[in-house]
């Protein structure tokens, strides 16, 4: 399957779409987020945490770099903003190849430590509340992840 791109309209409209991936997330799953300051990486991972059935709000971890919610199954929302010429192993595999769903900020700041298979979005700027949302899956079960989102 190809990339394909959605656009939104408002903040919930962003969210809503990140709501329906969260509740079709399985175990071990990664995501990763790209997009300029302000884009909406942290309100697409508000979504899909309400999608994993998360209770407690998530917010920025940027001075933590990861935050753990119990859900539907684990989250793991990662913001490498922070994280500089990541060389360092900061033990992101346990993560990675762990149980719960990973979502991380600015991953290309880290992509040398990525794991080969994941879903990759990214969020642009379209002019005021628009937001382009492009996903690029990689790998077998991320297309049909894709796929599934698709058909809802
Ligand atoms: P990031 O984590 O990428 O820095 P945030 O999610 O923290 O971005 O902030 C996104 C900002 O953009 C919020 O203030 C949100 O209200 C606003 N916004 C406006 N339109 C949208 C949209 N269509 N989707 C997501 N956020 C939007
Ligand atoms: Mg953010």
């Amino acid at each position: 399957m190809e990339n394909f791109k959605v656009h939104t309209t408002s903040p919930e409209e962003t969210m809503g779409i990140a709501e329906r991936l969260g509740l079709l997330l399985n175990a071990g799953a990664v995501i990763t987020l790209e997009g300029d300051l302000g884009a909406g990486k942290t309100h697409f991972t508000k979504g899909l945490a309400k999608g994993l059935n998360v209770k407690r709000t998530v917010n920025s971890p940027t001075f933590t770099i990861i935050k753990e919610y119990k859900g539907r199954l684990p989250l793991y929302h990662m913001d490498v903003y922070r994280v500089c010429e990541a060389d360092e192993d900061l033990g992101f595999d346990e993560y990675f190849y762990g149980y719960g769903v990973t979502v991380v900020e600015w991953a290309s700041l880290i992509k040398e430590q990525l794991p080969q298979e994941l879903l990759s979005i990214e969020i642009s700027h379209a002019g005021e509340d628009n937001r382009e949302i492009v996903f690029r899956p990689k790998g077998e079960r991320y297309i049909l992840l894709c796929k599934e989102l698709l058909n809802l």
